[in-house]
């Protein structure tokens, strides 16, 4: 749904929540760990979520310094800002060859833990050698399903965020930053 003009006139400016140059930091230092973890090793395969986690993504592997490759995934378990208590997995994750290889599975944001832990379960089914998982952004509050990735950027509150990727209603990703969306400015609709 297009926003409406109302919240364009309202919302021509949100706050930062994360900076860029925090994230700057942490993306590197995410990248550091990561590469020290699979040196001289096999390629690496990242499966990313998208579109959450598109620009996390485009500047995680400019980091990255050893042989890999990318596939892509769509899930989602949010409308807007309202919770959705089931994820839905959008892509056939059967059609990506797993098998043997050494996976990082990439998400922006990690909230109630859901959509992780569905696709986590998805790709260990279809037997990588090895799976990782890699967060930006993990939310303070307590999971309704208990995940811990293997990386995680930084820990913020919790707090509906865009920007950096993430979206309300498929606005705000190109914000270089992350930033709280003020309730104000999802008007209570279906942001999708
Ligand atoms: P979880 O399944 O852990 O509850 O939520 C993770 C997914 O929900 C992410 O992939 C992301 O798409 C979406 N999500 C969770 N929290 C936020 C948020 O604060 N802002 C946005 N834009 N998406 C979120
Ligand atoms: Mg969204």
């Amino acid at each position: 749904m297009m926003p409406k003009d109302d919240d364009r006139r309202s919302c021509p400016h949100l706050p930062e929540l994360v900076s860029e140059g925090d994230i700057r930091k942490r993306v590197g230092d995410l990248a550091a760990a990561i590469a020290r973890d699979h040196a001289g090793g096999e390629p690496l395969l990242i499966v990313a979520v998208m579109k959450g986690a598109l620009v996390f993504l485009a500047d995680l592997i400019r980091r990255l310094p050893m042989p890999l490759e990318i596939e892509l995934v769509s899930a989602r378990s949010y409308r807007g800002a309202h919770r959705q208590p089931q994820v839905e997995i959008l892509d056939d994750v059967g059609s990506l060859q797993i098998a043997g290889r050494h996976v990082l599975l990439l998400d922006c944001v990690l909230d109630s833990g859901h959509t992780l832990t569905a696709l986590r379960e998805e790709i260990t089914a279809r037997g990588p050698a090895a799976l990782k998982t890699c967060v930006l952004l993990s939310k303070v509050r307590p999971r309704e399903v208990a995940i811990e990735p293997d990386y995680v950027g930084l820990e913020i509150p919790d707090v509906f965020v865009v920007g950096y990727g993430l979206d309300h209603g498929n606005r705000w990703r190109h914000l270089p930053y992350v930033a709280e969306l003020p309730k104000a400015c999802t008007s209570g609709e279906d942001g999708r």
